[in-house]
């Protein structure tokens, strides 16, 4: 038996002639990059968070980098942010020379906990980015309010939430930039890198169609620095095929999830807690145990794969010794790298197959 953390070619299997017949159509285009298909796409996910721009970049990375670039932070500024993420959302800090300050999180949600965000604010921070790690949103409403005392820029980290929902608002549609990607494991992933930021400022959004482009507007006459970052065209195809599944995939993602949560309540294991005003998109199903890499390796022995997304907070890793964190400041963000454990989960999931995994990871 082999069940992987994340399945890949069943989904591929579903959607093959559609996307055979976009790729074909953008070879025989001739045209390949920043074309239609980037520009139809940046309209569809655009309207999809409810924003008015769209800007598609190399990667999500870029999206986060040429979003602090955008707003002119820079040295001298800090930017709070999580230090239980992917390391890109602190790595574009520190490139564009400003310095990533940790804020512990909450422990049910794992997103950042904006009473700890709060207390790190001093005169030179500049924004926040929050994360919606896992597919569920991070508190956004006392975030957007620190951001308008204290005049900061919200740069929502929506990487792995495409599609849900905060009270009602899509994720994208409440930072002053909000960044996706569109790397193969995402929610709405391409067959390779790929990037967006939307916003509703044209400013901005004129400022990142700039970046994107080695700060050219005309070809050859450069106004900024700016960067070789730009979405191609047949990534671009390949996600307007699968934009127009995404809605059912991430209903069928929330379906496991709501059988995992039944089938292991009860259990001690603790399950992913989604808050009332949430809609989670489960980027990935984590469940927490101090007993996790006992679980890890029940699985692994049944031939079930699963993620330890992060085993090391941000401010613990090496390349952020200068900062001066020691182990014991970020608690909550410490003890979830120690006890969460990510479950097969995806569209194409069965029920079949999660009723396994439970019976597996239960030992009986
Ligand atoms: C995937 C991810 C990124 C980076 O996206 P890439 O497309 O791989 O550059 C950034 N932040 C979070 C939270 C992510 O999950």
């Amino acid at each position: 038996m082999s069940i992987p953390l994340i399945d890949l070619k069943t989904q591929y299997k579903s959607i093959k002639d559609e996307v055979l017949a976009a790729i074909n159509s953008v070879l025989e285009s001739g045209e390949y990059i920043l074309g239609r298909n980037v520009a139809a796409l940046e309209s569809a996910v655009a309207e999809l968070c409810g924003v008015k721009h769209g800007i598609g970049v190399a990667s999500g990375t870029d999206a986060l980098l040429l979003s602090l670039s955008a707003l002119g932070i820079g040295p001298g500024d800090e930017v709070i942010t999580t230090p239980y993420t992917f390391f890109s959302t602190a790595e574009v800090i520190s490139k564009v020379g400003a310095t990533p300050v940790f804020a512990d999180i909450d422990p049910l949600t794992y997103n950042l906990d904006p009473d700890q965000a709060a207390k790190r604010i001093t005169p030179r921070t500049r924004a926040i980015i929050p994360v919606h790690l896992f597919g569920q949103m991070a508190d956004l409403d006392p975030l957007l309010e620190l951001a308008r005392e204290y005049r900061l820029a919200i740069i929502e980290d929506a990487c792995q939430a495409i599609g849900a929902r905060y009270k009602g608002h899509r994720a994208g549609s409440l930072g002053h930039t909000a960044c996706f990607s569109f790397y193969p494991t995402k929610n709405l992933g391409g067959y390779g890198d790929g990037g967006m930021v939307v916003t509703n400022d044209i400013e901005i959004a004129a400022r990142l169609r700039l970046l994107r482009v080695h700060g050219s507007r005309t070809r050859y006459h450069h106004s900024i620095h700016g960067y070789n970052s730009r979405l191609d065209e047949i990534q671009a195809a390949v996600l307007r095929v699968k934009l127009k599944h995404l809605d059912r995939w991430n209903r069928q993602r929330q379906a496991r999830a709501a059988l995992y949560d039944r089938l292991l309540s009860g259990s001690g294991i603790v399950t992913p807690h989604v808050e009332p005003w949430n809609e989670s998109v489960y980027h990935l199903y984590v469940v927490r145990s101090p007993q996790r890499d006992q679980l890890k390796a029940r699985l692994s022995g049944a031939g079930i794969g699963s993620g330890v997304y992060y085993p090391l907070p941000l401010h613990l890793q090496e390349v952020y010794k200068g900062l001066g964190y020691r182990t014991g400041d970020l608690p909550e963000a410490e003890r979830a790298s120690r006890e969460t454990l990510a479950l097969p989960l995806g569209p194409d999931l069965s029920e079949e197959t999660v009723r396994l995994i439970v019976k597996t990871l239960l030992g009986n």
